[in-house]
């Protein structure tokens, strides 16, 4: 479905949501989508063969996928998210999901068939014709946009500032109840941080991301919310080592609330974990948690 927003831009609403994004379509003199990630029957209303340009957020399945229905588009990324589109098992190191064996053990399955992908279907899918680097303006007609490189989600999230609308599509600076999300290899949970300052910094008066309906209008507070649930993740994983008072694994902390609130698939446990281990590598560092055996954790 199509939503009109300011002037030249629509929103592309998925129909879909697990592993699909909403998406951002610019109809101006170069036809440009932010993402393709839209289920199958969400474009109805766009002529695959009309958009000339395909600007990405980052390397995640949900914004790549639906990238081979535009065969006409010129397809660019962060260089740093470049390498996780070359070849399946660069996207499977990047998304951590060579580590689902060893973080759990009890529920070893084919995880990949989730995401309905397979290694030939991936590389037909997704090609990379360019990169944009950090600072970028890209010129579309009427239409400026701005690359502002956002590292935390992967290393080369990017989000797009639309100075002359002062609009930001944030990307997977999702502003979802469930963000931020930081698990896969390259992720960082101080770097989110940053460039979740970097956004506030550029004062949007609307913001919309690749994973809410609802333009988000003085968004300042929203942002800032969704800063600090990073920082109480700290305090909850090191409030529940020093309640325990004995080392605990990340595997007796995850599925405890102290990320996430609810666990629909197992996918959001394996995610905990993930997250858990950059959290209390932060912890490490500065003094408050110590790891006593390999993988194993208690309160200084
Ligand atoms: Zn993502
Ligand atoms: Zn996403």
């Amino acid at each position: 479905m199509l939503k009109r927003l300011d002037g030249r831009l629509a929103q592309v609403v998925s129909e879909a949501g697990f592993t699909y994004c909403n998406c951002l379509y610019i109809d101006d003199d170069v036809k440009t989508l932010i993402e393709t990630g839209a289920s199958d029957n969400s474009w109805s209303e766009i002529d695959a063969d009309s958009i000339d340009r395909i600007l990405y957020t980052h390397h995640h399945i949900d914004h790549i996928r639906g990238n081979d229905r535009f065969k006409k588009a010129v397809t660019s990324i962060h260089p740093l998210d470049a390498l996780a589109l070359d070849n399946f098992p660069n996207f499977l190191h990047y998304n951590s999901i060579d580590q689902w064996n060893e973080l759990m053990p009890d529920n070893v399955y084919a995880n990949v068939t989730e995401m309905n992908l397979a290694p030939d279907s991936f590389e037909k899918m997704i090609k990379v014709n360019g990169t944009f680097e950090d600072g970028e303006i890209i010129d579309l007609g009427a239409t400026r946009l701005q690359v502002v490189h956002t590292p935390g989600h992967s290393a080369g999230h990017c989000v797009f500032w639309f100075p002359d609308q002062e609009f930001l599509f944030s990307g997977d600076i999702c502003l979802t109840k469930a963000g931020p999300w930081y698990s896969e290899l390259y992720a960082d949970p101080g770097q989110m941080i940053d460039s979740i300052n970097k956004v506030i910094e550029l004062k949007p008066k609307s913001v919309l991301s690749s994973h809410i309906t609802k333009l988000v209008i003085d968004p300042m507070p929203c942002l800032k919310e969704y800063r600090d649930r990073i920082l109480k993740r700290d305090d909850n994983i090191y409030n529940f080592l020093k309640q325990q008072k004995k080392p605990e694994t990340i595997h007796d902390m995850a599925g405890r609330r102290l990320i996430y609130k609810i666990y629909p698939t197992m996918w959001v446990i394996f995610w905990e974990k993930l997250m858990l281990i950059k959290h209390l590598e932060r912890l490490k560092q500065v003094g408050l948690v110590e790891e006593v055996e390999k993988d194993s954790f208690i309160a200084c």
